[in-house]
Order: C-alpha cells, then sequence, then structure tokens
C-alpha cells in the first residue's frame, strides 16, 4: 500500500447507502478503482453512475459463503489485484435481551461478524500478495456495550477481537489491519429496527445532536489507507462531538 491511492484496487461492501457509499465515492474521488457490493444492486448501478472514477457493482450477501467468494474473485479477475478491503456492510436491530427476536440476533452475527470474517478469509492471499490493507468498520459499540445493545456489541467487540489477532498474523508480512469505530452518524442503519421504542429513542438521539455524516467516517478510511508504509492506523475511534 502506498500513500496515494491512485489505481489501487479496493473493494468496499455495504456500499449501498451510508458509510459504505460514502467511502467508496471518497476512495473514487481519489483515484482508487472500487468495487462496490451489497445486496441491492439498483443502488449500486446508481452509484456507479455518480463515481468520479472506474467503479464496478457487485451484488454480494456476506452471509453467503459463495457470494463472497464470488465477489473477491471477480474484484480480482476485472481489476487484477485487490490492495484494500474495506469491510463495512452490517446491521443494527437493536433491542432489550428479554422477548428479543432471536432471528434478529441471528442475522446481526451472520452479518456483522460471521459476514466480515468471511469477506477477510477471501480477500487475505490477494492482500498479502499486494501487501494492502483490510479496514474494519467496527463501532463505539465495539469497546463499550450499552443495554439494549447487547448483540449488536457483541458483534462489534468480535470485529475488534478479530482485527487485533488478523494484525499480529499478518503485519510484519506487510498487510495493515485498520479498525474504525464510529459514533452515531446519519444513516439508514436505526432505520431497521423493528423495536418501536428503540426505533423512536434511536430518532430522538439523532435529534439531540449534530450526528457525524458519512462522509466524516470517509475522511477516515482514507486518512488510514494513503498513510506511509511505515505507519500502521491501527485504530480510529470518531464519535460526534455532541455524543457523550
Ligand atoms: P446503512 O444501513 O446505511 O448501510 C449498511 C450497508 O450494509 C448497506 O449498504 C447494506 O446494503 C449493507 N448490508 C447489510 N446486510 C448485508 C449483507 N447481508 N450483505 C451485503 N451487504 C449488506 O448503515 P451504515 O452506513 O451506518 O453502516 C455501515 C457500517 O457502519 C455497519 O457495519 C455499522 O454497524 C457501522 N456503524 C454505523 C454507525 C452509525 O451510527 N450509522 C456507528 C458505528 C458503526 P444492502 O441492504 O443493499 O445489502
Amino acid at each position: 500500500m502506498s500513500t496515494t491511492l491512485e489505481g489501487r484496487v479496493v473493494l468496499v461492501t455495504g456500499a449501498s447507502s451510508g458509510i459504505g457509499r460514502a467511502t467508496a465515492l471518497a476512495l473514487s474521488k481519489a483515484g482508487a478503482r472500487v468495487a462496490v457490493g451489497a445486496r441491492r444492486a439498483d443502488r449500486l448501478e446508481a452509484l456507479t453512475e455518480d463515481a468520479p472514477g472506474e467503479m464496478l457493482p457487485l451484488e454480494l450477501d456476506v452471509t453467503d459463503h459463495r457470494s463472497v467468494t464470488d465477489a473477491v474473485a471477480t474484484t480480482v479477475e476485472h481489476f487484477g489485484t485487490l490492495d484494500i478491503l474495506v469491510n463495512n456492510a452490517g446491521v443494527m436491530l437493536s433491542s432489550p435481551v428479554l422477548g428479543a427476536d432471536t432471528t434478529e440476533w441471528a442475522r446481526m452475527v451472520d452479518t456483522n461478524l460471521l459476514g466480515s470474517m468471511y469477506m477477510a478469509h477471501a480477500a487475505l492471499p490477494h492482500l498479502l500478495a499486494s501487501k494492502g490493507a483490510v479496514v474494519q468498520v467496527s463501532s463505539t459499540a465495539g469497546r463499550t456495550a450499552s443495554a439494549t445493545s447487547a448483540v449488536y456489541a457483541a458483534t462489534k467487540f468480535g470485529v475488534n477481537a478479530f482485527s487485533e489477532a488478523l494484525r499480529q498474523e499478518v503485519t510484519e508480512l506487510g498487510v495493515r489491519v485498520v479498525v474504525i469505530e464510529p459514533g452515531f452518524v446519519a444513516t439508514e442503519l436505526a432505520g431497521h429496527i423493528t423495536d418501536p421504542a428503540i426505533q423512536a429513542a434511536a430518532r430522538s438521539m439523532a435529534e439531540s445532536m449534530r450526528t457525524l455524516q458519512p462522509e466524516d467516517i470517509a475522511a477516515a478510511v482514507v486518512y488510514a489507507v494513503t498513510q506511509p508504509e511505515h505507519v500502521a492506523v491501527n485504530e480510529i475511534l470518531i464519535r460526534p462531538t455532541d455524543q457523550s
């Protein structure tokens, strides 16, 4: 990985909205060739039309191991290499433990944790070849758990644990592992919460502060992946100033 993104190949998961979309656009603007993955293919087609540089849309479900390996293989076939994986796809279905719909727990674990691990596993041989980087989009919930976020936080603590172990395995081989831990960002994420009381609490939290914008996180990703080769930005915790 070098300090310029010109011609670098990046695969961004969860690029159909929010942080992933903004990050794909920022990387494209900085000169990268970007493969963008998510389930909503129509959104990806629209994104590629907005992109300043070459973008490859990939229908991707990170919970499906075959879909993950296909996405990585298609990226490498199309662009010839893979320099950076931005492991961003995620869902947050917050609710108290008591009475929770456990199918929502499975969706969070399958997407945020297992899906992210499948992506890293499939991309790693290519990242070792390019001496690239993995950007793991975790959360403040990966550092501090709070009521109604038990399972979401468990997935993000898991992402942080996986990332630190992976870092130790690959850093001397030239692959850098970056963990990004955003606080409240204005995206679609909380809109999928099915518990009406928690959904309302998330809305009122958003209204109570100047939230981060997806572009703020995109800028942190671009910063992390444009450092000189001897600099490994391992962790960025980034919260709205108004979030206590
Ligand atoms: P969005 O809901 O806007 O974006 C989530 C993205 O993940 C979408 O592009 C969605 O695409 C994709 N996704 C969900 N499930 C899958 C799947 N099975 N396979 C592939 N893609 C999937 O939310 P954010 O942009 O906020 O979230 C991005 C990441 O940032 C998540 O990991 C989230 O946990 C993290 N984060 C967000 C914070 C916030 O306050 N917003 C704070 C801290 C962390 P599609 O539905 O088309 O598949």
